[in-house]
């Protein structure tokens, strides 16, 4: 059934979907795309029309605005990611919008034999009667993460034209970059001067994200002994064939990505270069504790060192670098933004559903630099490829859980 909200957010996710903002990690610009900046002057030229305030964007390409606080009260940060994943076709995207889905399988014009079916999405079950937004088939849809700019852009538009609803003040930012891990810049927190944020960048209706993974990123280079083959006895020492060795003697089986879900952390070896002279292998290192992170870090040396240990004549050296941590090793000194979150949820009539994200979220970043930031719910499902979809009646009670949640946190204050 159709709820206030839903026309607004179908018609936004829609236009926003067919504009191609796509990042990519091999451009060493900020932003790292220039289309991304097609996305942010949109969004800034909107923010200005409903009559928000202090509309920039920032030469890190953020998009910013404060909504005028009706009501004393915390500032609120509201945050999402203008950039689609670059691991996907996001060129020439045109939205579909199947009207009060009847539950059967949803088929794609540009691409016949995609099946977007229940079986292989059991969130899609739930969802009958509701009105879900595909793409066609050839490219992602980018509900990751337009429904966030969706539903901040229409709770935006809501607080200001009714300015009887007493909330708090609220900062908006729509970022670039987050897909590539760029998300933050380093002045970000400064520019939007809030005690604590939320980003919409999460899936199904309920969940509030609290965790993320702990994560470093390790490079292992592996240095023979050249030698011209013809000559080579006795010389040379095949940096191949140690990185060879490292690989297997890791533990593939038990600590892999492909064999590990939950609250187990990971070793994914991400790529292999080089010649008999030298090899590069890159690793990333994932787990939700730091002692878990640590081990890991230790095995990797470790099964170099024996490897070393078996060719005196070759080089292995291992650096380990921290890319992000665990935000709840922040906020559980102060939960009172997830319990903010919970509360509104609640009183959504919704269930708060609480789940560790196995990876990263800006919010992670921003967590660590002094800005409490949890996650919350948008709706968006199978994201990262051509079956993505989300629910349209999922971004409205979204939209009411970030409405409900700056009211809430004046009528705390009061
Ligand atoms: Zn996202």
């Amino acid at each position: 059934m159709r709820s206030p909200f839903d026309a607004e957010l179908e018609d936004r996710l829609v236009r926003y979907a067919a504009i191609d903002s796509r990042s990519d990690p091999d451009q060493s610009a900020q932003p790292s795309t220039a289309i991304q900046l097609n996305m942010a002057r949109l969004l800034a030229q909107e923010l200005t029309g409903i009559g928000a305030a202090d509309v920039r964007i920032t030469d890190y390409g953020a998009v910013l605005a404060t909504i005028p606080g009706t009501a004393p009260g915390p500032v609120i940060g509201l945050l999402a990611h203008v950039d689609t994943a670059p691991q996907f076709a996001a060129a020439g995207v045109k939205p579909v919008v199947h009207r009060g889905y009847n539950g059967g399988p949803i088929t794609y014009a540009d691409a016949p034999g995609l099946l977007l079916t229940p079986e292989q999405s059991p969130y899609l079950a739930g969802k009958v009667g509701d009105d879900i937004i595909t793409a066609s088939g050839t490219t992602l849809l980018g509900a990751d993460d337009k429904a966030g700019v969706a539903i901040i852009m229409t709770a935006a538009r809501h607080l200001l034209a009714h300015p009887d609803l007493a909330h708090c003040p609220i900062r908006i930012a729509f970022t670039p970059d987050e897909e590539i891990g760029r998300g933050v810049d380093p002045r970000l927190p400064g520019d939007m001067g809030v005690d604590f944020a939320y980003t919409l960048d999460g899936g199904g209706v309920g969940e509030v994200e609290h965790e993320t993974f702990s994560a470093d990123g390790a490079v292992v280079t592996i240095t023979g002994v050249s030698a011209h083959p013809g000559y080579a006895k006795g010389k040379l020492v095949n940096a191949l064939h140690l990185a060879a060795r490292v690989v297997a003697t890791l533990p593939q089986a038990t600590q892999t990505p492909e064999v590990t879900d939950g609250r187990a952390g990971f070793l994914h070896l991400t790529d292999m270069a080089g010649t008999a002279a030298e090899v590069r292998l890159r690793f990333i290192l994932r787990d939700f504790e730091r002692d878990g992170l640590a081990a890991r870090g230790d095995l990797l040396r470790q099964v170099c060192a024996a490897v070393a240990a078996t060719e005196p004549r070759a080089q292995i050296a291992v650096t380990i670098t921290p890319q992000y941590r665990n935000m709840r090793y922040w906020l559980e000194t102060d939960m009172s933004p997830v319990h903010l979150a919970h509360d509104a949820i609640r009183a959504e009539g919704l269930t708060p559903v609480v789940r560790p994200v196995r990876g990263g979220t800006d919010g992670s970043r921003l967590t660590e630099m002094g800005v409490p930031t949890p996650n919350l719910f948008t709706g968006m499902q199978d994201i990262h490829g051509p079956l993505e979809w989300i629910s349209v009646q999922d971004m409205a009670a979204a939209t009411r859980v970030c409405l409900r949640l700056v009211q809430l946190a004046a009528a705390q204050t009061a």
